[in-house]
C-alpha cells in the first residue's frame, strides 16, 4: 500500500456522496500526477460514534468498493482519537489525515504528496484562508495559536490542522505515544524530522454544522497548553513570589506604624479587607484549578485503558 487517507466521520451523513465523489476524482489526480493506481491507496473512514446514518452510508460503500475501509468505534471518542484510531490500521507508506467535511479538498493531497517526495516526513496544511466560519472561531482560533506557540518550546505552527500527510517513519514514532489527552498536531512536531508546510484555501463546510462545539473546543485547547507545558504551574508560584513579597513589605509597615506611631491612623476598612480576600480567594482558586487540571491528566493516564474501543471493521472482501 503506498498511501493510507486517514478520515474521522460524526454526524456526517449529508457529505459522504460528495466526499466519495472527490475521492474518486483524488486518485485520478494520483494516478495522472504521480503514476499512482488506485488500488495502491486506501481510505480509511472512522466512524467516531455517529448517531444519524453515517454508519450505514459507511458501511455500503466500503462493502461495496474496493479501497475503502470503514473502522466503526463503539462510542463517540472525540475527533482526535478517531484520528489515532485511523492510523493505528493504516497500511500506507505514506499517511494522509482529512476532515470529512470538504473544508479541505481532498485533491490537495496530491499536492503534499508531491511535497513531500522532494524529501520531506512531514507535509502540513497551513490555512491561507478560511471561509465560511464566524469571526468568534478564527480570532479564537488564531489567538489560541499564538498563545499556544509562546507557551511551549515544541515549535508548533500557527493556524494548521490537521490536515497533513507523514511517512511511515513519523506514524511509527506517533503509534508509540500512548497518551490519552492528545494534541496530535503538537505531537507531530515534536517528533522532530523534516517538516514544512504549503498554503492552500480552506473551504466552506460542504453540508452540516461544525461538530466542534465550545466547550469540546476549550477542552482541546487546555488539552494543548497542558500536554506541551508546564508554565501555568509556574505561574502561580511566581503569582505566588510576588504576592508573599508584597504582603510581606506591607505587614512590615503596618507593624511599624502601630509599634512607633501610635497616632497613625491604620483602621483602613472594610474596602480594603474585601478586595484583598477577594483578589487573594480569587487567585489561590485559580492557581489549585490549573493544579487540578494537571492531576486529573495524571489521573486518567494512569488508569492506563485503551485508548478507543472497535466496534467492528468492514471492508470488500477481494477474494470472494
Ligand atoms: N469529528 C469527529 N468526532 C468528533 C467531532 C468531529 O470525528 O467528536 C470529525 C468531523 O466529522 C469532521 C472533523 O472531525 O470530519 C472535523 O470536525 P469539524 O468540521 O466539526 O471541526 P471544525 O472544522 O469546525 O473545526
Ligand atoms: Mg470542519
Amino acid at each position: 500500500m503506498k498511501i493510507s487517507i486517514v478520515v474521522p466521520m460524526y454526524n456526517e451523513e449529508g457529505i459522504i456522496h460528495a466526499f466519495y465523489e472527490r475521492m474518486e476524482n483524488t486518485k485520478q489526480l494520483f494516478l495522472s500526477k504521480c503514476g499512482i493506481n488506485a488500488h495502491e491507496i486506501e481510505v480509511i473512514f472512522v466512524n467516531d460514534g455517529s448517531k444519524d446514518n453515517t454508519v450505514n452510508l459507511l458501511k455500503h460503500l466500503c462493502e461495496d468498493l474496493p479501497g475503502y475501509v470503514l473502522l466503526n468505534l463503539s462510542r463517540n471518542h472525540g475527533h482526535q482519537i478517531a484520528i489515532t484510531a485511523g492510523i493505528d490500521i493504516a497500511l500506507g507508506d505514506a499517511i494522509a489525515v482529512i476532515d470529512g467535511d470538504l473544508q479541505d479538498p481532498p485533491e490537495t493531497i496530491v499536492d503534499l504528496y508531491v511535497t513531500m517526495l522532494k524529501g520531506y516526513d512531514v507535509v502540513y496544511a497551513v490555512r491561507k484562508k478560511r471561509d465560511g466560519e464566524s469571526f468568534f472561531k478564527l480570532f479564537t482560533a488564531s489567538l489560541f495559536y499564538r498563545v499556544l506557540r509562546k507557551l511551549t518550546n515544541v515549535d508548533i505552527p500557527v493556524d494548521t490542522g490537521d490536515f497533513r500527510i507523514m511517512s511511515r517513519r513519523v506514524v511509527n514514532v506517533l503509534k508509540s505515544m500512548k497518551e490519552r489527552h492528545r494534541f496530535i498536531r503538537g505531537m507531530i512536531s515534536w517528533i522532530g524530522f523534516n517538516q514544512i508546510g504549503m498554503e492552500y484555501e480552506r473551504n466552506e463546510r460542504h453540508s452540516g454544522e461544525t461538530k466542534y462545539t465550545l466547550t469540546k473546543m476549550i477542552k482541546f485547547a487546555v488539552d494543548g497548553i497542558t500536554s506541551f507545558s508546564s508554565i501555568p504551574l509556574k505561574l502561580s508560584s511566581y503569582i505566588g513570589i510576588i504576592t508573599a513579597f508584597l504582603g510581606f513589605l506591607y505587614s512590615l509597615y503596618i507593624i511599624i506604624l502601630k509599634l512607633f506611631m501610635p497616632d497613625a491612623h491604620i483602621e483602613l476598612g472594610w474596602a480594603s479587607l474585601i478586595i484583598c480576600i477577594l483578589l487573594l480567594g480569587g487567585t489561590q482558586l485559580l492557581a489549585l484549578g490549573m493544579i487540578g487540571e494537571y492531576l486529573g491528566r495524571i489521573h486518567d493516564e494512569t488508569k492506563y485503558r485503551p485508548l478507543y474501543v472497535i466496534e467492528d471493521i468492514y471492508r470488500k472482501e477481494l477474494n470472494e
